[in-house]
């Protein structure tokens, strides 16, 4: 990569922007929760607006054929995880168990942290998950093969790019995803083909796998994948309504988060962190054995994805306040707020995958990861 991500960026526009002219595939994108709160920036909006129809109606116009929600696969993340931490919960570990949908994250605890690896959730991250189902549930759906469907995700985040290229993420012998694009590259990509961002009416993804809940919405934030998690953990392990859908302790911007949470008697400890520092200050004080969790959240950038290092640049001290503020509103305004309420999703089980954690679940859903770190390198070199 480009020390400054200018030249993987570029060649990553040219390759979507090939495609399109081609238009021999059919051409489907979807957004990461992260993009609504900060695509407008590029366009001289304020800092906070959400402009998720905007951007819908952006990328129809740059030619794409299905738009869909990266936060449907977020809502069917949490039914995933979820239901992993509940059998975990049964089994009695191993604990914490550690979420997994940021790909720097994996990459560290890969190098650095090999001792978490059996930790780790083995959900795939959301953008991977629509994906997989994009290359097999889908091209079903159309009848069209995997090898005809180009998928591009829009997301906030550099990693991601690197994300694609894991083997483990193939499907049906092709990627899941074929091209990863910044937040500030789509804004490139729009004032190239000059489409008047600002003034786009509001349009909707595309269904079915467009729907979404305020649970997925909030992915996008520092705590949001431990609330998300936590709000259907509960009422599928307990089968009752919760008290209180917002868990206040694991949100804000403080780098280290902790709660304890009623689990009918059992009191469960989970922890967040953010931000390389913290994220390292929290793993060392974990495998010293000085603090113990349950369940814990880490996301690599500075406020998680909405402050991921392929969002708009901001001059504006608060953004990552501002950001977060309105991803919050977008789930208080959610009619549905927890990912277990999602009709798509359920239909999506009974049509297709059974089960949370089912065979074809596992197969398409779940991921394996790797010790890369130099000591495991050391010892496959010695043989
Ligand atoms: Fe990507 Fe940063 Fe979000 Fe991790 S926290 S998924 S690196 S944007």
């Amino acid at each position: 990569f480009c020390p400054v991500g200018a030249i993987t960026e570029n060649m990553n526009i040219r390759r979507v922007l090939e495609e399109i002219e081609k238009h021999d595939k059919v051409l489907i994108v979807q957004t990461a929760p992260a993009t609504r709160v900060a695509l407008g920036e590029e366009f001289g909006m304020e800092v906070g607006s959400i402009s998720t129809g905007k951007m819908v109606a952006a990328l129809r116009r740059l030619g794409f054929d299905y738009v869909f929600d990266t936060n449907f696969a977020a809502d069917l993340t949490i039914m995933e995880e979820g239901s992993e931490f509940l059998e975990r919960v049964k089994k009695g570990g191993p604990f914490p168990m550690f979420t997994s949908c940021c790909p720097a994250w994996i990459n560290l605890a890969e190098k650095l942290y090999p001792q978490f690896l059996k930790n780790l959730s083995s959900a795939k991250s959301p953008h991977q998950m629509l994906g997989a189902l994009l290359k097999s549930y889908f091209a079903k759906k159309i009848n069209v093969p995997p090898e005809k469907i180009f998928v591009v995700s829009i997301m906030p985040c550099t990693a991601k790019k690197d994300d694609i290229t894991r083997p483990q993420h193939m499907v049906n012998g092709v990627p899941a995803v074929d091209v990863v694009l910044t937040t500030r590259e789509l804004g490139r990509l729009i004032k190239m083909r000059k489409i008047p961002y600002a003034s786009l009416p509001e349009e909707n993804y595309d269904d079915p796998l467009g729907e979404s809940t305020g649970a997925a919405a909030i992915f996008g934030v520092t705590g949001g994948v431990m609330e998300a998690a936590l709000r259907t953990a509960y009422e599928l392990g307990l089968g009752k309504p919760l008290p209180k859908i917002e868990f206040t302790n694991v949100r804000g911007l403080d780098g280290i988060k902790e709660a304890t949470i009623d689990f009918d008697g059992k009191q469960l400890k989970v922890a967040v962190a953010h931000g390389g520092v913290n994220v390292r200050r929290l793993l060392d004080k974990i495998t010293k054995g000085e603090v113990y969790y349950d369940f814990v959240e880490i996301m690599a950038c500075p406020g998680g994805c909405i402050g991921g290092g392929g969002q708009p640049k901001s001059l504006d001290k608060d953004v990552l306040v501002k950001r977060m503020e309105a991803i919050y509103t977008i789930d208080e305004r959610s009619v549905l707020r927890k990912s277990h309420e999602n009709p798509s999703i359920k239909k999506l089980y009974e049509e297709f995958l059974e089960h949370p954690l089912s065979h074809v679940s596992h197969e398409l859903l779940h991921t394996t990861y790797m010790d890369r770190s130099k000591k495991k390198v050391a010892q496959v070199a010695k043989v």
